[in-house]
């Protein structure tokens, strides 16, 4: 072991809860394994009220409700208020569909404190097809009302992809005109699903910048208005984003079973032992895991990574992304000009992008499971 590896790290600052892989929708970018957790495999209250109670006592400051859809659990109310009456800041991640005006004001008078509220695309047709779920659009629009009349904070999460790409300015005036404080404008990230349709999804470099202007000119135009996280596609890239602030630093996510993972797509990475909450504490997987400490700070670092400033700013970019590109984990991500591959990929995205995009290949369970609130 080395000195490194031997000192505690900090407690991360944020936990993922990941209630349920069940969604209604069927979003062909979505960040969950190609292999879903099925409803019989998900932790029951007790146990998440028990991964809150470790969470707290960890130092973790903020729990993002998250899925699959979390309003499926009809114990999300319970377990707001528990993280609430632990001093977590909460937040929910929404599809939004399965949820009512009054399952609002519950969730509201339970603690929660701020909601994100995904949406597919201003045009409505578009926007259902995208779910692959009818209805959806007019559902969002009434609930991001609930949302707002309840007092609580909204931030319109809006992924962005070559289907929605052109309408992004209507995107950001839906977000304005529903009362959103925050838009987070984020180009598909090509993993689980997204990886899976990525010759699908991904936008020309030309759509790139167009989407690039025009979230700038929002941004000067917007201010005071709408708060702005713009979120770039590594495979266009100069340098990588710091994934999840690097492997084990900030972050950590529970799946539906109780897996604790560094980031959501941390499973493709073969070899990597992740372990359970149920079978060992929160606390000694943060610290002391191997699959976290596999990639923990810099020391596992190759070259370039090894001698370059930038390591201890972006920790070598994305593990899985080094990994679903160039089949090895432990090489650098090659989303930054530094790497030896990085022509490679961005051919590669020029390649998909000027192609006719294939059909989509919508998220599904291997067999339907039933979703309900
Ligand atoms: S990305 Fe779409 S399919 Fe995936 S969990 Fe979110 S709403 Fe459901
Ligand atoms: S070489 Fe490694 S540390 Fe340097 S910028 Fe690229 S990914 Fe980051």
């Amino acid at each position: 072991m080395t000195a490194q590896t031997m000192t505690a790290p900090e407690p991360p600052l944020a936990m993922l809860v990941e209630l349920t892989h069940r969604c209604p929708l069927r979003c062909p970018y979505c960040s969950n394994p190609l292999e879903l957790e099925r409803r019989g495999q998900e932790l029951d209250t007790a146990a998440w009220r028990d991964v809150l109670d470790q969470a707290a006592a960890l130092g973790v400051l903020q729990v993002h409700f998250s899925g699959g859809e979390p309003t499926a659990r009809p114990d999300l109310e319970d377990l707001v208020e528990h993280a609430a009456g632990l001093g977590l800041y909460t937040n929910l991640i929404t599809a939004g569909v399965l949820l009512d005006e009054a399952r609002v004001g519950r969730l509201s008078a339970a603690g929660l404190d701020h909601v994100q509220l995904s949406i597919q695309d201003s045009d409505p047709a578009e926007s259902d097809r995208i779910a692959g779920y009818q209805g959806g659009y007019r559902r969002k629009i009434a609930v991001a009302g609930w949302i707002r009349a309840a007092g609580l904070p909204l931030t319109l999460n809006a992924p962005v992809h070559r289907h929605n790409i052109e309408r992004l300015e209507a995107i950001i005036a839906l977000a304005v005109e529903l009362g959103a404080e925050r838009i987070e404008v984020a180009h598909v990230q090509y993993y689980g699903w997204g990886l899976k349709n990525r010759a699908a999804l991904i936008p020309t470099r030309a759509q790139l910048e167009r989407a690039t202007e025009v979230v700038e000119a929002a941004i000067e135009r917007l201010k005071g208005v709408l708060v702005f996280d713009y979120v770039v596609p590594d495979y266009y890239a100069h340098r990588p984003k710091a994934c999840m602030g690097g492997w084990g630093r900030q972050f950590l996510n529970v799946t539906p079973s109780g897996k604790v993972l560094p980031c959501h797509a941390a499973e493709t990475i073969p070899g990597l032992a992740f372990e359970r909450v149920t079978e060992r504490g929160l606390a000694e997987i943060w610290a002391h895991s191997p699959a976290f400490e596999r990639f923990r700070g810099t020391d596992w670092m190759p070259e370039p990574c090894a001698s370059c400033e930038r390591r201890e700013i972006d920790w070598g970019g994305c593990r899985c992304q080094a990994l679903a590109i160039l089949g090895d984990a432990a090489l650098t991500d090659p989303a930054c000009g530094l790497s030896p591959h990085h022509d490679a990929l961005v051919a590669l995205a020029e390649a998909e992008s000027d192609r006719e995009p294939p059909a989509f290949q919508y998220r599904r369970m291997t067999r339907p499971e039933p979703v309900e609130a």
